[in-house]
């Protein structure tokens, strides 16, 4: 069997524009902006290849000076949208700057040296070569939030495509004899050829895998975040806040739960309307996070019910957090708002004869119930009601 670079050059075509065509189709409209960015990096990568074998055509000629120019610069585009597609994936990357200057670069020096072969085709495939290279460590870096295996394959991939691609232009740059035209068939570009088939299908497997693995993770975020106020909603609540009283329970640290419900949040509702009523909930649950320390696990229990979970919190803790988050109302309400807003609030400490989580929320329920009995607007703690059932604190 023999392999002729032409051939290998329309099957790549063919395969890039079948993805580029049926990607659109499966994925449909609604995108993530980072499986949006991929799809184009795959369009953008088609029209540079088909923009190349036109110019191969037309040697010698501006047109073949203009094509060439264009399919430069899809590739650079390329390879930024897909850094792009990652970044909205991993979280910010490494090495954005250089990777803009080598995009840029690429195409105007490639452009301006058109003339001399050995320079423009060294100069493209070595700048192309760390292009790759920048796009390849990207997915390596510390990861936030997705990181599944589909990364090694983007890595794999664009590693092995960068090392072809410099050696191309080193033939290209000092070795023209060996390849005189992207079309040559030497072993390493019938190789290079060959391996960008395979990379090809290889890294848009990988892009749909990772465009899987962020849907799911925004469905598992949607399915435990309360729509309202972006804190926990019960279901998050019971995973998160059970977790970290096994932990408690385990390596006998302290923790402190404050349960915490509007007043007379009914009349608000009655008097402003039920949309001013779901801003004052906005706002208790943005003044909430504002106030948490990390590890701090919060949550919206249902209706104007709220709770924080607070590790490492002893009741010190808990009544500044408390006094600090009434401060913080009793000044933003008003002006945010129109009109003041105040909370009742109970706080419990976990016990060590405490069997779970629901006894924690069971004394600070307590508390609330007894908060409200004695007129609002204040936190009372679980143990001044076994001590002394006349106070709050
Ligand atoms: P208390 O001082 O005793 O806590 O009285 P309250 O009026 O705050 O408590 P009650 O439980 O009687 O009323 C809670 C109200 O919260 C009733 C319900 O209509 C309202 N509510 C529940 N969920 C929402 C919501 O998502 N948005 C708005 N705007 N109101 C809500
Ligand atoms: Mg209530
Ligand atoms: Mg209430």
């Amino acid at each position: 069997m023999r392999l002729d670079p032409d051939t290998l050059l329309i099957v790549n075509v063919a395969n890039l524009l079948v993805l580029a065509t049926t990607l659109p189709i499966i994925m449909g409209a609604q995108l993530s902006d980072s499986a949006r960015d991929a799809r184009r990096a795959l369009m953008v990568q088609a029209v540079g290849w088909i923009a190349l074998i036109v110019s191969g055509q037309m040697s010698g000629t501006w047109m073949d000076w203009a094509l060439s120019t264009i399919a430069m610069m899809s590739i650079s585009g390329a390879n930024w949208l897909l850094y792009l597609a990652i970044t909205g994936w991993l979280g910010p990357r490494p090495l954005r700057r250089l990777l803009a200057i080598a995009a840029i670069v690429m195409p105007l020096g490639y452009m301006l040296s058109f003339s001399s072969y050995p320079v423009r085709v060294g100069w493209a495939n070595l700048w192309i070569a760390l292009q790759l290279l920048i796009v390849a460590y990207s997915t390596l870096h510390p990861v936030s939030r997705l990181g599944g295996r589909w990364r090694w394959v983007i890595l794999y991939c664009l590693f092995i495509m960068a090392v072809l691609t410099a050696a191309r232009g080193v033939m290209g740059a000092w070795f023209t004899d060996l390849y005189p035209n992207f079309t040559a068939p030497h072993p390493v570009n019938l190789v290079a050829l060959l391996l960008a088939n395979i990379t090809l299908v290889m890294v848009n497997v990988a892009v749909l895998v990772a465009w899987r693995e962020e849907a799911e993770h925004q469905l598992r975020t949607l399915a435990i975040t309360d729509q309202l106020t972006g804190v926990l909603n019960r279901h998050g609540w019971s995973g998160a806040a059970s977790v970290l009283v096994a932990q408690a329970q385990r390596h006998q640290f302290p923790l402190a739960l404050i349960a915490l419900d509007l007043d007379y949040f009914k009349k608000i509702n009655d008097t402003h309307g039920h949309d001013v009523g779901d801003r004052a909930l906005q706002l208790f649950g943005h003044l909430l996070v504002e106030g948490e320390r990390s590890g701090d696990v919060i949550a919206r229990l249902g209706g104007e019910e709220f709770c924080i979970l607070m590790p490492h919190a002893d009741l010190a803790a808990g009544e500044g957090f408390d006094r600090r988050l009434r401060a913080a109302l009793a000044a933003k309400a008003p002006h945010e708002l129109g009109f003041p807003i105040n909370f009742s609030s109970g706080l419990a400490l976990l016990k060590p004869q405490d069997d779970s989580l629901r006894d924690l929320m069971a004394r600070a329920d307590a508390a609330v119930y007894r908060a409200k009995e004695l007129g609002r607007g204040q936190l009372v703690l679980y143990g001044a009601l076994e001590t002394d059932d006349s106070h709050g604190v």
